[in-house]
């Protein structure tokens, strides 16, 4: 079994997510996280320090600064991750406060029609091109924002389950009679097992990627798929911002701070031993060109777009895909 090939999207920054609404939300974040910080430095109580979240490795450097954060690179995978990072209940407040009711509001749902008919839609085609036998398929979906990826599976018959912690997001899903769940996954305990267990944006949101995909792991049926997208530190602007390039004013790739971890491949291959699961396909899908020119213009956008798709076919777009299966 294998997961069909699906040439890639050529999908334009700025008609998914409007250049002010970009810029107005991530300010909003920014204005937000200031009180962790005193002239720019962090104020100790707020921070810690930590190990790196995929492989556990003690050895790191920083790398660079943004936005007050501090970022390290991992000696041993090559990950980069936010280190010190806020401590978990200052972290999670992030996701309490309007800002990021801002970010559902004026980035996800504005996009909704476009992620529903491409992106969502080629995800479910990677997904489904799997199974072979088409009947009585499960599906958990962690962090499954307002819906627009579940709905698809469950147009196609289905069964269904997502978990969101956001309370926002978590009624827009309820509202289109979608079977979700408002908690955290670390509370989630059912019974169930699942073919196909995704998260999309989830593992670079959280202070524990490592625990959440053991989690995961367990609920996970024979023969069944994890499917993730994180941030990649092999990518293109990953190196672009490594070389000491800095990004003016819109850090989407890393979205002040809320991207805590940047994973390399080498990272995820660790991981995948030590659970016993096994990489059956990956992709990269990134915006690093329209990221780092940051030209709301959008001239040349046809050529930003071809250099964009090849640079996602050479697997250094800033975002993989990771199919796994269980040993
Ligand atoms: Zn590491």
């Amino acid at each position: 079994m294998f997961i069909k090939d699906y040439s890639k999207i050529k999908l334009d920054l700025y008609k998914l997510k409007k250049f002010d609404e970009l810029k107005k939300t991530y300010r909003g974040f920014n204005i937000n996280l200031k009180k962790y910080f005193n002239k720019n430095k962090p104020i100790k109580i707020y921070f810690k320090n930590i190990n790196c979240p995929l492989c556990k490795s003690k050895n790191n450097s920083k790398i660079f600064i943004i936005d007050n954060f501090t970022y390290c690179e991992c000696f041993k995978c090559k990950s980069i991750f936010n280190n010190p990072i806020l401590k978990d209940k200052f972290y999670k407040e992030i996701y309490k406060v309007g800002a990021y009711k801002n970010y559902v509001k004026n980035l996800t749902e504005k996009g909704k029609k476009i992620r529903a008919n491409l992106t969502e839609r080629r995800k479910y085609n990677q997904i489904s091109s799997y199974f072979k036998k088409r009947k009585n398929l499960k599906l958990l979906d962690i962090g499954c924002g307002t819906g627009t990826l579940m709905s698809l599976f469950v147009k196609n018959n289905w069964e269904t389950l997502g978990i969101e912690p956001s309370k926002f997001s978590y009624l827009i899903a309820k509202s289109k009679n979608l079977n979700v769940t408002n908690i955290f996954f670390e509370e989630f305990n059912y019974k169930k097992k699942y073919d196909v267990i995704t998260l999309f944006g989830v593992l670079e949101h959280v202070t524990n990627p490592y625990e959440i995909l053991s989690k995961a792991t367990k609920y996970l049926k024979k023969g069944g798929i994890i499917v993730f997208e994180v941030p990649s530190a092999d990518s293109l602007i990953m190196n672009y911002l490594k070389s000491g390039h800095k990004l003016n004013q819109i850090y989407r790739f890393i979205e002040a701070a809320r991207h805590l971890t940047f994973f390399s491949e080498n990272g995820v291959e660790i991981i995948c031993k030590k659970l016993n699961l096994k990489i059956i396909f990956r992709e990269t899908n990134g915006l690093d060109i329209q990221t780092i020119f940051n030209d709301r213009k959008n001239n040349n956008i046809k050529e930003i777009l071809n250099v964009q798709d090849l640079i996602n076919n050479m697997n250094i777009g800033d975002h993989y895909r990771f199919f796994l299966t269980k040993n």
